[in-house]
């Protein structure tokens, strides 16, 4: 099907970009890569009368270290992120969360601020913020204010950014010391959007023992959903095999996944529970090299 008819919009620059949504308002929707719009335009589940193509904003497409962290700008495509050598070094969860985005050419063309914008349940990038508190930066004409996932996020295709604002930039923390990060994820087929997908970072003391952990899961939820009792087991503790079992038991009893076509509900509970206690096990390797007792 072709989209219905709408008015297209190139502006320049974020001010000339910012100027156009506050006069179009609801009316209009942004155009990053285009690879969730253009399909549901396609498919008519949005009639928006004006695109607002944000492809000719250089001054979005960036990525850089700042604050402790790294800042990213929502043009930023999702295969620079994969492709960057500071991603890999910085923030090994989001390096190894990117390549579960779909297919290649979905990357080449997808965006950060896209992804973000677009909240799907078992979408990556929400995934990885949602683990490590990440920030999401919203600008309108009148000013900008800066949001966690929590506040962000607020269900399946919903979040908290208005008709006349943008996002323009997430905000991740550097992998701390001592810390392993792991992105783990089940689909029926590589490239499909994840039936569950969870995310784990741990921190070790100087002792051995487990400092920080941080647990978040995609595709059990309307939106990324963080395990925090499980979490909260964990901090205290040595790592050990019966340790990560109970909090998987954890993360299986804290969530409640719905049933659709592709997975049940308790199928999608499982898996969760498999993926936690692996990817505890594998975030511990990742510390000290070791396997564990
Ligand atoms: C076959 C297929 C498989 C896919 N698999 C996955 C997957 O496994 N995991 C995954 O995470 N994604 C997946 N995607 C989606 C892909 O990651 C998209 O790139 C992403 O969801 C949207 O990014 P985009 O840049 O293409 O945004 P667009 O499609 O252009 O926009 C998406 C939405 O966000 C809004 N928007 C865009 N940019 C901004 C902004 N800066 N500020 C405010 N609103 C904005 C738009 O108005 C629109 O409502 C898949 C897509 C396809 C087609």
């Amino acid at each position: 099907m072709k989209p219905p008819r709408f008015q297209y919009h190139a502006p320049q620059s974020l001010d000339e970009a910012l100027a156009l949504l506050a006069e179009l308002g609801e009316g209009a929707k942004p155009l990053a890569g285009g690879q969730s719009l253009i399909p549901m335009l396609n498919m008519r589940l949005a009639r928006p009368g004006h695109l607002i193509d944000l492809n000719r904003i250089a001054e979005l497409d960036y990525l850089a270290e700042h604050d402790g962290g790294l800042a990213i700008g929502a043009m930023t495509r999702q295969r620079a992120v994969e492709r960057s050598p500071l991603v890999r070094d910085r923030c090994p969860l989001l390096a190894q969360a990117i390549r579960y985005v779909g297919h290649l050419p979905i990357r080449t063309r997808g965006t950060v601020g896209g992804s973000v914008a677009h909240a799907d349940p078992a979408a990556e990038l929400p995934g990885v913020l949602a683990a490590l508190d990440g920030r999401i930066t919203l600008r309108s004409r009148s000013g900008s204010r800066v949001l966690g996932p929590d506040a962000f996020f607020l269900g399946a295709l919903a979040t908290a950014a208005a008709p006349d604002e943008l996002v323009t930039e997430i905000w991740i923390p550097t992998v701390p010391e001592r810390t392993g990060q792991i992105w783990l994820e089940v689909a029926r087929r590589h490239g499909d959007y994840a039936l569950v997908g969870l995310g784990a970072s741990l921190t070790l003391d100087q002792d051995g023992v487990i400092g920080e952990a941080r647990l978040a899961l995609i595709g059990v939820g309307p939106a990324p959903v963080r395990a925090r009792r499980a979490e909260e087991r964990l901090r205290g503790e040595r790592p050990a095999a019966s340790l990560f079992r109970e909090a998987a038991r954890l993360v299986s009893a804290e969530i409640q996944p719905e049933a659709d076509v592709h997975a049940t509900s308790e199928y999608r509970r499982r898996v969760a529970a498999v993926l936690t206690e692996r990817a505890l096990a594998d975030a511990t390797r990742q510390i000290t090299g070791e396997e564990m007792a």
